[in-house]
């Protein structure tokens, strides 16, 4: 077992010895991935309280339990999940050999290979989930792995790195941790796949660098997820799913609603559910323990800078629970809402990504559409409404990494079926089967028959007269 690695010397090191080992080892067998899984499942049963109070502490306020559901819970469902169904995912698939060769005795089939070692870079708003949610299905491929945790949550990184190289063998999975200058090290790395959670804009230096050495990459971005609101929606119960999802994480979350879309004529009964539903949550804010604080000063800064320079666009901006003197060493914010911003205005242009949320008012539900499509294509949309042709209309108009129809957030909760973005919030997915094929190489291999027929056919040189119009006879359009 070995010490805690934070240098590029120390994380060149063991990339290149788990790769040896990868070489030398071969196929893994099921036994042998599950056995692997097991090992971080076994981890997070034994560490996860004080992994919760590392995340707390990180937070400056984050709830146990929430960091139960949402960091331990959350990758405990990937990891089993991965581990009951990887044997079935990892046999090979017998595919249709050509023809004639078919008729020969050719076999054909496409085998599922690990790459090598994954390299997974995760973020401090769901600090495990957004490592051990792609190392479940990495290791389920066959795969090893190095892990960078965020270094905006230093205790839990450091907690992560101790509790790995305790209990797992660092040819197998091991954790790397320190600042800016060890990720971007980092993603320069040949790794055999790069998984990349973060921001749009990291993202872009992300993919550069593991250009240099052609290293695949799984980018898991963000962007400003909006939710419309149809005229057929029932607005109460749609401003409570909103409220919660807001209420989620203080609104830290890369699929949380950014912007809502809401008809003109609905716009202040929505807005007062929406403070109905969030008070009921929150009746107070400063030291109420439920709340999670926005995660350092650095983050506070942002979304205030956001707020503050809607507000002096001369934006409408309610608070919810009604805004009171904070203390100043509280992070915990309530949610600000900035209706029909100036769209020069930052906060119309930068992921949120915390206590705040655009209401933006429409005539039409198509100028909703085509606002939604004139911007970067986001990581998630939200509908809320009764009317069937319309959802419909909206889904085949527009694109996103995922949907969740009538709530928000939700379809990221299913652990078979892909999760992932499009266009700028991402590339590649993991979750269920496609996540174990995203790590996976996908080697087709065909078995010759016996007789090789092409010489008898007139198909190899020297050509005889009947080869060019026997393949012109092939050039046909069914
Ligand atoms: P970030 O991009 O600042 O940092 C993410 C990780 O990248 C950290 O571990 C950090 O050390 C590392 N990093 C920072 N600069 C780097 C560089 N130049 N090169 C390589 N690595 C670098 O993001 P964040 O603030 O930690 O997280 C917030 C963002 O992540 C939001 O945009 C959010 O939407 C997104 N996010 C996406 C998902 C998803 O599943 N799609 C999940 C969570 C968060």
């Amino acid at each position: 077992m070995s010490c805690t690695i934070s240098s590029v010397e120390g994380l060149a090191g063991q990339l290149a010895e788990q790769k040896a080992a990868f070489v030398t080892a071969g196929a893994v067998s099921a036994a042998e991935r599950r056995a692997r899984i097991q090992r971080v499942i076994d981890l997070l049963v034994q560490y996860h309280k004080p992994l919760a109070e590392a995340m707390d502490a990180d937070f400056g306020g984050r709830p146990l339990g929430f960091s139960l559901m949402n960091d331990v819970v959350g990758s405990l469902a990937s990891l089993k999940h991965a581990r009951d169904n990887l044997e079935a995912w990892m046999q090979d698939e017998p595919r249709q050999a050509f023809a004639p060769y078919d008729q020969l005795g050719a076999q054909a089939w496409v085998m599922y290979q690990p790459k090598g070692t994954v390299g997974i870079i995760g973020t401090w708003n769901a600090p495990l989930f957004t490592l051990l949610s792609p190392l479940a299905y990495a290791l389920a491929a066959g795969n090893r792995a190095i892990l960078k945790p965020s270094e905006v949550a230093p205790r839990t990184a450091q907690l992560v790195a101790e509790a790995f190289a305790e209990c797992f063998d660092p040819l197998e999975v091991a954790v790397v941790t320190g600042g800016v200058d060890i990720a971007k090290a980092f993603t320069a790395q040949p790794f055999d796949h790069l998984v990349f959670t973060g921001s749009t804009e990291v993202g872009k230096s992300v993919m550069r660098h593991a250009a240099e050495n052609l290293v695949p990459v799984t980018l898991e971005l963000g962007g400003k997820s909006p939710v419309i609101l149809a005229r057929s929606a029932d607005l109460d119960a749609a401003a409570s799913r909103i409220a919660v999802a807001k209420a989620t994480n203080g609104g830290q979350i890369c699929i949380n609603p950014d912007l809502v879309y809401v008809p003109r004529e609905r716009l202040e009964a929505f807005l007062a559910s929406l403070r109905t539903a969030y008070s009921g949550l929150f009746p107070t804010v400063v030291d109420n323990p439920d709340v999670v604080a926005v995660v350092n000063s650095q983050h506070l800064a942002r979304v205030e800078g956001y707020l503050q320079q809607a507000q002096n666009c001369g934006a409408r901006i309610e608070s919810m629970p009604q805004e009171l003197p904070v203390d100043g060493n509280d992070r915990r914010r309530p949610l600000r809402v900035v209706i029909d911003p100036p769209r020069d205005s930052q906060i119309m242009q930068q992921e949120i990504f915390g206590p705040a949320m655009v209401v933006l008012p429409y005539d039409e539900i198509d100028q909703a559409v085509a606002d939604i499509n004139a911007r970067p294509r986001p990581l998630a949309l939200y509908y809320f409404g009764e009317d069937d042709e319309e959802q419909r209309r909206v889904l085949e108009h527009t694109l996103s990494g995922g949907v969740t129809l009538n709530d928000v957030m939700m379809h990221a909760a299913m652990h078979d079926a892909p999760f992932g973005g499009v266009g700028a919030s991402g590339m590649g997915r993991y979750h269920g089967r496609e996540g174990f094929i995203e790590f996976s190489h996908l080697r087709t291999v065909f078995k010759a028959p016996a007789h090789d027929p092409r010489r008898e056919w007139g198909l190899l040189p020297p050509y005889g007269e009947h080869f060019l119009a026997a393949m012109e006879a092939l050039v046909t359009p069914d």
